[in-house]
């Protein structure tokens, strides 16, 4: 019979019960709260500017999200443009990937909305 280790600190458990997946419950609290939980929504951060870090990785999560759907690292001149204008909103089709000179221009415009939502003249 193989051993089983725990999949948090990988150290082999010795008993053989097969409901036991970790060596004790501090392990299977740690490894279910971070990202290998199936429900994770844990470790974001929220940043001043209404952007979402990912506190593991520190990374943006827009950024992480697209790199994800593109099976690639963004480049650093790649931004990524909030379409409907909320910055946490990071659902893949919320999210564009701009130029920085582009995404300079649509937060100029963005600027120039007034309260109401409108463009000011
Ligand atoms: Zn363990």
């Amino acid at each position: 019979m193989k051993n089983k280790k725990c999949p948090n600190c990988r150290k082999v458990i010795n008993n053989q019960d097969k409901r036991q997946k970790y060596c004790n419950r501090k392990c299977s609290k740690e490894f279910n709260k971070g990202k290998n939980h199936h429900n994770w929504k844990g470790g974001i951060k929220h940043r001043p500017d209404g952007y979402l870090r990912n506190s593991q990785t520190d990374q943006y999560i827009h950024r992480e999200t697209m790199e994800e759907y593109l099976g690639r690292k963004l480049e650093n001149w790649e931004h990524i443009y909030h379409i409907n204008g909320d910055n946490s909103d990071n659902r893949i089709e919320n999210l564009q990937i701009l130029t920085n000179s582009a995404h300079r221009i649509l937060e100029v415009k963005k600027q120039r909305r007034g309260k109401d939502g409108k463009f000011r003249r």
